[in-house]
C-alpha cells in the first residue's frame, strides 16, 4: 500500500512558497506507485484520490497488503520558523512504531528504504531525534535516519508492517525547490520502491 499523507482538505504542511504538503506527497506517491508496479508489485494506493480517510482507516482499504508505506514532506516546529532558521533543517527521516504488530519488519523495511535513498544522494535529516529543536524520537539508525515514533496513527493501527517517509523539509525554501524537481522526484520516489520492493522479498514470512 501506498499512502499520500493527508488529504487536500486537511493538507498537512506549508511549503516556503505557500504549496501545500499534500501536492507534494501527492506526485512522489504516484511515482512509488508506478515504480512499484513496474517491478512487479501489487499496489494499492490510499488518498491519491483526494478522498477523505481516517488515520486509522487508511491501512484498512487493503487490508491483505504486506507493507504500508506512508509518504509525508516535512515541517519544523513553529519557533523554528519565527526564528528564521527554516535553512538549518534539511533532509530525509524514516518512522516505526513498536505499536506495529510487524515492528521488526518494519524496520527492516525502513532500514531498506534508508540505504536507497542513500544511495540517491539523499541525507537523513536527524533533527526529530534532537531535543532541542526536535521532538526527541529515538533513533533506531541515524546512518538511515530511522526512528521510533509509537504513537503514529496511521503505523499504529495497521495489521501489515508499516514506515512513514518524511521525503524532505518543505519549509526549507532551498529543499523545497529542489524537491519540486521532476527528476528529482522521480529519483526518491525510485529509491523507496526499490527499498520497498527489496525488504518484501527479504521477508521470509
Ligand atoms: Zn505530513
Amino acid at each position: 500500500m501506498v499512502d499520500t499523507g493527508h488529504t487536500p482538505s486537511r493538507p498537512g504542511a506549508t511549503g516556503a512558497s505557500g504549496r501545500v504538503e499534500y501536492l507534494y506527497n501527492l506526485d512522489v506517491s504516484n511515482r512509488v506507485a508506478m515504480a512499484l508496479r513496474a517491478l512487479g508489485d501489487r499496489v494499492t494506493q490510499v488518498a491519491a484520490d483526494g478522498a477523505e480517510v481516517e488515520l486509522g482507516k487508511r491501512s484498512r482499504v487493503a487490508p491483505s497488503a504486506n507493507l504500508f508505506v506512508s509518504i509525508h514532506h516535512d515541517s519544523m516546529q513553529q519557533w523554528l520558523i519565527d526564528a528564521g532558521r527554516q535553512r538549518e533543517f534539511a533532509g530525509f527521516s524514516l518512522f516505526v512504531s513498536t505499536r506495529n504488530p510487524k515492528y521488526e519488519q518494519s524496520v527492516r523495511c525502513a532500514r531498506a528504504i534508508g540505504e536507497q535513498l542513500r544511495a540517491a544522494g539523499e541525507t537523513p535529516s536527524l533533527y526529530h531525534a534532537d531535543s532541542v529543536v526536535g521532538e526527541s524520537r529515538p533513533l533506531i539508525d541515524g546512518r538511515l535516519g530511522v526512528h521510533r515514533f509509537d504513537n503514529l496513527a496511521v503505523l499504529k493501527t495497521a495489521p501489515m508492517a508499516g514506515v512513514l517517509v518524511e521525503v524532505g523539509v518543505i519549509v526549507n525554501p532551498d529543499e523545497e525547490r529542489r524537491l519540486a524537481r521532476p527528476e528529482v522526484i522521480e529519483r526518491v520516489a525510485r529509491a523507496i520502491a526499490q527499498g520497498a520492493h527489496a525488504c518484501q522479498l527479504s521477508q521470509g514470512e
